[in-house]
């Protein structure tokens, strides 16, 4: 039974979708305008999971991701310029060229980490007179007030109002300057629709005049657009519990008076060598600076290591970027590589048969303990540890020496790519059987001749230095009778 940890009301609940058998679920997708980081990484990798794990307990999912391409200013709150507009006004060029070229950008970086795409991408821009219609409904239903070309969300006409962050609305209240409530009935209250300055480079027309919708109301409208009144799952990072998805929250169900969203799912930050990212700490890190070996990181990653590593913690804890993290996530990831292809090369010419209890039983348990973990809200590091432990036995059996029979084999085979490939995404066609398997393979060879030679110079300082450079890419060396031979851990 699938439990989830729902943000709303802080607790693990029984997984229930509104109808049976199918789960609608909207993520907050990017603000297309720069290039995505390692923040984005965890988020999208984790929900792209939590899909993957949905539809292989068999439900049918329709998974929507937004793509902000309008209305979300440089405060995140509502003041400030749009920050699609404010790129395009510094790279001279069209605002929606900015979000072409970042939307392109965040589906590349995407495909690498190998995240599956959502079945409907839905663009701001592309829904104005959907968002114009329910701030209409909210105004009608007296939940929304109109002030020269503005128009705002009446916190005080929602009771519910604060309930996702747990924040009272007197709460809300300190800290606000009184001059900084401006037109605003409450300090609290937020912008459905803003009215467009002179420089506002993308506006439409409303009943209000000309101007532009506000950040909120674009999810509200998408989600429920392709959903329905009520989602199933609605995820996002934590940073945007407050006030972005309180305010979702307002929007939606003052519009429609069913409840909104049934689990609400929040994913936690990533840290860099222990402090927070950001521009200014000069360790902000893009994923394809991270691909390509550029600071501050200075070492590339393969993005299926970084796929792996951001699924070596729960979507829910904090995860910290680091060289050595990253490098201990290649060498674990490696080792099920290596024996995924181990176990695909030796199914190639493997003889009929049953396979054994022993390998049976093997299987049957580690793909109990996988949906245990996963079906604990999701647990990733849990279900990557039952597939390091259930490597070390498959190793175990193939270094045995028995040839193993084809149903064994596809026994094995079908556990990686189901649970590994399938749900977490990290064991793909490719895996094990890329040329570079054979190079490697050649290369260990040739550096195993060249320690041979120095053992007979008596060099053997150099020597066991090869052996241990080896030992630490995971490579075991052990010198018998017809020479050295080696394996993969
Ligand atoms: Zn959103």
């Amino acid at each position: 039974m699938l439990k989830v940890y729902n943000s709303l009301g802080r607790k693990l609940q029984e997984f229930e979708p509104l109808h049976e058998n199918s789960v609608g679920v909207y993520v907050c997708g990017p603000t297309v305008y720069g290039h995505s980081h390692i923040g984005h990484a965890k988020s999208y990798v984790s929900f792209d999971v939590i899909v993957r794990y949905l539809r292989y307990l068999g439900y049918n999912v329709r998974y929507v991701q937004n793509i902000t391409d309008v209305g979300h200013l440089t405060d995140d709150a509502d003041e400030g310029e749009d920050k699609v507009g404010v790129k395009a006004r510094q790279m001279g060029v069209q605002p929606m060229e900015v979000a072409e070229r970042y939307t392109r950008s965040y589906f590349e970086d995407m495909d690498a980490l190998n995240v599956r795409r959502p079945d409907i991408c839905p663009r701001a821009t592309g829904h104005i007179p959907q968002q114009i219609k329910l701030v209409k409904t909210l105004l009608e239903k007296g939940h929304a007030y109109e002030v020269e070309g503005n128009v705002y969300f009446d916190v005080e006409s929602f009771p519910d109002y604060g309930k996702l962050s747990g924040r009272s609305l007197d709460e809300m209240m300190e800290g606000v300057r009184v001059e900084a409530r401006g037109e605003k009935r409450h300090p609290a209250d937020f912008a459905l629709w803003k009215k467009a300055d002179e420089g506002h480079l993308m506006r439409w027309d409303s009943p209000w005049g000309i101007g532009f919708p506000g950040w909120h109301l674009e999810c509200s409208v998408m989600s429920m657009e392709y959903i329905g009144p009520t989602l199933d799952i609605h995820g996002g990072g934590l940073e945007n519990v407050f006030p972005h998805h309180d305010d979702e929250i307002a929007q939606s169900e003052a519009a429609t008076g069913e409840p909104f969203v049934r689990y609400w799912l929040h994913n936690n930050m990533v840290t860099v060598n222990g402090q927070k990212m950001g521009k200014s700490l000069g360790n902000f890190i893009t994923l394809k600076d991270a691909f390509a070996g550029l600071p501050p990181l200075e070492r590339s990653v393969r993005p299926m290591v970084m796929r792996y590593f951001i699924l070596t913690s729960h979507y829910r804890s904090p995860l910290d970027f680091s060289v050595e993290a990253l490098e201990g996530a290649e060498k674990a990831l490696q080792r099920i590589e290596n024996t995924v292809g181990r176990v695909r090369r030796a199914l190639e010419g493997a003889p009929a048969g049953e396979a054994p209890d022993e390998v049976t039983r093997l299987v049957d348990e580690a793909r109990e303990s996988f949906g245990t973990e996963m079906d604990n809200d999701f647990n990733t590091a849990g279900a990557i540890g039952v597939l390091n432990t259930f490597t070390r036995d498959v190793n175990r059996l193939l270094d045995a020496g028995e040839v193993l029979p084809r149903e064994a084999l596809e026994a094995v085979g079908g556990f990686y790519d189901e649970l590994g490939g399938d749900v977490l995404g990290i064991i793909t066609e490719e895996t094990g059987r890329q040329a570079g398997g054979e190079v490697t393979g050649e290369l260990v060879e040739t550096l195993l001749e060249v320690r041979s030679r120095l053992r007979e110079a008596s060099q053997y300082e150099l020597a066991d230095t090869i052996r241990d450079r080896l030992e630490e890419l995971g490579i075991e060396v052990q010198d018998g009778p017809e020479g050295p031979e080696w394996r993969f851990r």
